[in-house]
């Protein structure tokens, strides 16, 4: 089985990835009501229940709306950063000390024979981060909810097997389209939602001989279509030399439904 994964769901609608091994499993962010968490786990045949823990990235409620209600449910160990806890404080209801663990910026968690390393994004919460996920030599790296990537950022997750990148918006649409323009300028800020276009840029230089597969996640419902963002990653990235098909294939992500199980 290895590294195995699905996106069980992308979008301003609520986040949810789910990641196992044969000897664990987790949840990065429960962003979908319990009711929705659970149908999404029917789906691909998983049982909650199961899941080793539940990895938080960020306090904004597209992340975290089911963390509080299956966290307690399932009885399962919640990590996040120390600033994200306080963000979190009364936004998830009560959480028993027992549950609570510290998962700070960069540093990495080892689950037998997992390692789970975390990483600092741009992005306007309190101390946003996302999480790279290594076993028997493969790498999964999801990143979402971030304004840009940076050389830092790059350096950490280059190579990887499989990555789940953000692919926000069209810019174009995004301009045009109908949302009051302080809005508009929060999701083109450093600290805001990467493009299609610059998501590209950032993929053309972190893709590696080991890269098979890039799914296109957190897509804009308003500002970005699934088959522009194929279309625009796609062309950015064979403008930079990289052939899509043969070095790597681009996949959909879904608000409602889940990825098919993947081993990386
Ligand atoms: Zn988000
Ligand atoms: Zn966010």
């Amino acid at each position: 089985m290895g590294l195995t994964f699905s996106v069980l769901a992308s979008g301003s609608t609520g986040n949810a990835v789910f990641v196992e091994t044969e000897e664990h499993s987790f949840l990065v962010d429960a962003g979908l009501s319990g009711k929705q968490m659970e149908a999404l786990f029917a789906k691909i045949d998983r049982d909650m229940g199961k899941l080793s823990g539940l990895l938080v990235t960020h306090e904004h409620s597209d992340h975290i709306k089911g963390v509080g209600i299956v966290a307690r449910k399932y009885n399962l160990p919640i990590y996040a950063n120390e600033k994200t806890w306080a963000a979190m404080d009364g936004l998830i209801g009560k959480i028993p000390l027992e549950q609570r663990f510290t998962f700070e910026t960069e540093t990495v968690k080892s689950f037998g024979a997992l390692d789970i390393e975390s990483f600092g994004v741009s992005h306007d919460a309190a101390e946003p981060m996302f999480y790279i996920f290594h076993h028997g030599g493969k790498k999964l790296v999801l990143i979402t909810d971030t304004g840009y990537v940076s050389d830092r950022m790059k350096g950490i997750i280059s190579n990887a097997d499989a990555f789940v990148f953000e692919s926000n918006h069209d810019v174009q649409m995004l301009r045009m389209g109908r949302y009051p323009w302080n809005i508009k300028r929060r999701i083109l800020s450093d600290v805001g939602h990467v493009s299609n276009e610059d998501a590209a840029i950032a993929m053309s230089e972190v893709i590696g001989d080991q890269t098979k597969r890039i799914y296109l996640a957190h897509l804009s419902q308003d500002n970005n279509m699934k088959d522009l963002a194929k279309m625009s990653v796609t062309q950015t990235l064979q403008s930079r030399g990289v052939i899509v098909g043969e070095q790597v294939e681009l996949y959909d992500t879904d608000p409602k439904n889940p990825t098919a199980l993947t081993a990386v």
